[in-house]
């Protein structure tokens, strides 16, 4: 006899197992198997080993998605006070680094140990590692699934994908949840890796090997998004997480504009130089590192580089300081999926309820978390939308 449970969840992850706890809270019998044999590997990676659990401030505006409103609803159902109070029922000590990010002062084992003990409590049992080798639905009815693993059969009323994206393939991402979308004929939005650093051309990089390791606070934009954080040059081209928010909204062959001084009006400032007989590199090392300014004047600027600025007429003084505010690099791509944090795109939301996270045409199927086209900015957003899109699901399943 198949082993029959109520609610299956393939994924143990954040969604899966947020997921998990609220049907078993329910009183549903629910079982959450993973192919992995370590639980929850990302986060335990995740914010530099201390998880950066949620963000203070999330809102709509702060996810991508071919439908910005999908995530309304749920996000609304479970903030991250909620997520908050679940934290400090643990006695987990935590803090705000800036902008809302909250993180754990010790390692974020403690957040994976809080959803294996709530999961105990909701009566969740686990089956790990576990692979799945088919679904399929019931005797062909509608409702019901049957899922063949290499541990037997598994029967269940509703099944949950929780599979997440494809970063990271090293610590057991997979695209099985994109597989079973296309199985039951459920549209997924175009892949891309996301919240990952640019690289450049060899070509490019002439000029520039002796500045990996420079960090600077700049401002980023493209395609309309803007975001000011650190900037961080590396032997490939550029990190930092200025870079990696701006990488999900960058498209290949377009530039990024960088303002590499953002805070600082430099036409008046560069004006109050003009009868300074210093190089240009020389009196840019008052707010930039000097290999950086060097650089910066040689590949910009290679006619004026041993031009002292006395020489410079007002034109090209302003026309020095729209560069600096507007530096523009188009990247020759990105460092892939082994460097970023998220996959932006998934399951296509118009497919989804948005209250209860089933698709529409295949009732009893449901997803959750990063596998849905449904993508945060860099800061605990990711997490906070696995909570919301598994606690939605969990109400209903
Ligand atoms: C290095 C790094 C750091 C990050 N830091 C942060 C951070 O600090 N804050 C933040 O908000 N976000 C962070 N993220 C993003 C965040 O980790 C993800 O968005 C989030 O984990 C997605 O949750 P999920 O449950 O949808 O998927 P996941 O957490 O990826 O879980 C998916 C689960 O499904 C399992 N699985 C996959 N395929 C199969 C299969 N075929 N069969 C069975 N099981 C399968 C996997 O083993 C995994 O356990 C980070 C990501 C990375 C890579």
């Amino acid at each position: 006899m198949p082993l029959k449970k109520d609610v299956v969840v393939i994924g143990a992850g954040a969604a899966g197992m947020m997921c998990a706890i609220e049907a078993g809270k329910r009183g549903r019998s629910v079982l959450l198997l993973d192919h992995a044999s370590k639980l929850a590997e990302k986060i335990r990676i995740s914010g530099g080993g201390r998880c950066n659990f949620t963000n203070r401030h999330t809102g709509p505006d702060n996810f991508l998605s071919h439908n910005p409103n999908f995530c309304r609803s749920a996000l609304a159902r479970f903030t991250p006070q909620d997520f908050v109070a679940l934290v400090e029922k643990h006695h987990i000590p935590y803090h705000e680094k800036k902008l809302g990010q909250l993180f754990c002062d010790g390692s974020s084992q403690q957040i994976i140990d809080l959803l294996r003990h709530e999961c105990d409590a909701a009566g969740v049992a686990w089956q790990m590692p576990c692979r799945v080798n088919n679904v399929s639905r019931v005797n062909g009815a509608s409702a019901g699934f049957m899922l063949e693993t290499d541990r037997g059969t598994l029967t269940s009323d509703t099944l949950v994908i929780a599979t997440g994206g494809l970063s990271i393939p090293q610590i057991g991402a997979s695209a099985y949840g994109y597989r079973i979308a296309e199985q039951f004929n459920i549209t997924i939005t175009p892949l891309r890796p996301a919240l990952v650093p640019l690289i450049f051309a060899p070509e490019q990089l002439d000029g520039f090997s002796t500045l990996p390791g420079i960090a600077v606070d700049a401002a980023v934009s493209c395609n309309g998004a803007r975001f000011r954080d650190g900037l961080l040059i590396t032997h490939r081209g550029l990190s930092g997480p200025a870079i990696l928010q701006i990488s999900s909204y960058w498209q290949p062959g377009t530039p990024i504009h960088i303002d590499l001084l953002p805070d600082l009006d430099v036409t008046s400032w560069l004006f109050d130089q003009k009868h300074s007989s210093a190089l240009l590199s020389n009196l840019l090392t008052q707010h930039l590192p000097r290999r950086l300014a060097e650089a910066w004047v040689k590949a910009t600027i290679p006619e004026q580089a041993e031009v002292p600025v006395n020489r410079y007429g007002n034109k090209a003084l302003k026309q020095i300081a729209a560069q600096l505010h507007d530096w523009q690099v188009i990247p020759d791509g990105t460092a892939g999926y082994k460097k970023a944090e998220v996959t932006l795109g998934g399951v296509d939301t118009r497919e989804l309820s948005s209250k209860t996270m089933e698709a529409k045409k295949v009732p009893g199927l449901y997803f959750v978390g990063e596998v849905v086209d449904v993508t945060g900015h860099l800061g605990g957003f990711n997490f906070q939308w696995a909570w919301a899109s598994g606690y939605a699901a969990g109400q209903f399943v």
